[in-house]
């Protein structure tokens, strides 16, 4: 067998497998739309790399019509989950003309208007732009790229300069071919496919699974009944913003409301509604807070707040604003008007001394709230 049918045969297993696999993660994992069509990117360049050991078996322009077609169709679900992943409005439509567009021009100017420099250079040069975008739409996401998505960066924007240096080769055959040209064309081809396919689809697969680990790290650190963030995340917060203070010197302040009398609400009304207290205050607590501030639930009726850059009479200040908000009116759940207070206990933290200390400040604080008669605020600085 001729050697490059070997490395065919190697492009179509290494393309399933990663085809497979992509199909796989899509399936067992959430069903994220970007994952299926990465597989489906692979799967159609399965085929497209299964045709090209078949190539003799039907005539060269029907055959060239088809591969182009397909190569374009891959590159295009390629880019299309990325896209899909950052939470963009589809666009199908815009990929289809494209795709339309390119595979006319080709088909014009191999049997129109013959010009084999261009006839080859028009799908590398489309991959070049889809990879070239493909890195822009992960860079412009707004937030901090993980560790998955700098590789892919990485890998779609060697790639996307490998496809550019293809295309570029190939048209300086101009129009009538030149085969000492096309063979530099194949040898970039053959020397940087396999391993941007195999790097595409790993760095694909590395995303979907970092995704999967930190929507598991955020569950672990949200309360399911409110949505608002657990005791351990809240706990983790306020340990790092204690370092950001410390470096700072900023002050910090937390503080924790705690419903008056929940009890009574559960053995009145039934343990659903009391829920539904919950979830309807941790709403009103939320209400009017900074970006900066954090609101967890830490217990079962308590709620913490985390307030960075914020100094003991302005926290206290932001806990009395609070309390009105959930006392100005009753709460509605199930039909029912129930009036709920809560007490607050707050206090300042100092950066150089441990969370537990200032704990116990806000710990006593609140109790002192609570023995003074409840639906109040009570606040003591961290001892220095
Ligand atoms: P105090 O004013 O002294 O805080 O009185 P309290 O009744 O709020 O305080 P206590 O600590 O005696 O009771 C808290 C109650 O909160 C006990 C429990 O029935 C209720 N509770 C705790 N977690 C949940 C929950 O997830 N759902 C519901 N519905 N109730 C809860
Ligand atoms: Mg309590
Ligand atoms: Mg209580």
């Amino acid at each position: 067998m001729n050697q490059l049918v070997y490395i065919f045969v190697a492009q179509v297993l290494i393309a399933l497998m990663l085809s497979a696999i992509l199909f796989l993660c899509w399936l067992k994992v959430d069903r994220k739309p970007h994952a299926l069509s990465w597989a489906l990117a692979f799967a159609v360049i399965t085929v497209s790399y299964g045709l090209n050991i078949a190539r003799d078996l039907m005539p060269h322009p029907v055959y060239w019509a088809i591969v182009n077609a397909l190569s374009l169709t891959s590159i295009s679900l390629a880019f299309g989950g990325f896209w899909q992943r950052a939470g963009r409005k589809p666009r199908p439509g815009l990929l289809i003309g494209a795709i339309i567009v390119v595979e006319t021009l080709v088909i014009w100017f191999r049997s129109v208007y013959e010009h084999i420099g261009l006839t080859m250079a028009f799908v590398p040069y489309f991959s070049m732009v889809a990879m070239f975008a493909s890195a822009a739409v992960l860079l412009t996401q707004g937030r901090r790229l993980k560790a998955a998505e700098w590789g892919m960066v990485i890998v779609v924007t060697v790639f996307g300069v490998a496809q550019g240096a293809a295309a570029t080769v190939a048209l300086q055959q101009g129009p009538a071919g030149d085969l000492e040209i096309r063979e530099v064309y194949n040898q970039i081809n053959f020397l940087t496919m396999p391993a941007a396919f195999a790097g595409l689809g790993l760095f694909a697969v590395f995303i979907i699974a970092s995704d999967l680990a930190d929507a598991m790290r955020e569950l672990a650190l949200t309360d399911s009944l409110t949505g608002l963030t657990n005791r351990r995340g809240f706990w983790d917060a306020a340990e790092r913003a204690r370092s950001e203070a410390a470096r700072t010197g900023e002050p910090l302040c937390i503080a924790l409301a705690d419903i008056d009398r929940f009890k009574r609400v559960n053995d009145t009304h039934g343990h659903p509604v009391g829920d539904e207290v919950l979830a309807a205050m941790a709403q009103r607590l939320s209400s009017g807070l900074r970006a900066s501030d954090l609101l967890a639930r830490v217990g079962g009726e308590e709620f913490a707040f985390l307030l960075p850059r914020t100094k003991l009479s302005d926290a206290v200040a932001i806990c009395e604003r609070q309390l009105e908000c959930v006392t100005a009116s009753p709460i509605e759940v199930s039909g029912l008007e129930l009036p709920i207070t809560c007490s607050f206990g707050v206090s300042a933290v100092d950066p150089a001394d441990s969370m537990r200390s200032a704990i116990a400040t806000m710990d006593e604080a609140l109790y002192r709230a609570k023995t003074n008669g409840r639906n109040r605020v009570e606040a003591s600085a961290a001892p220095q």
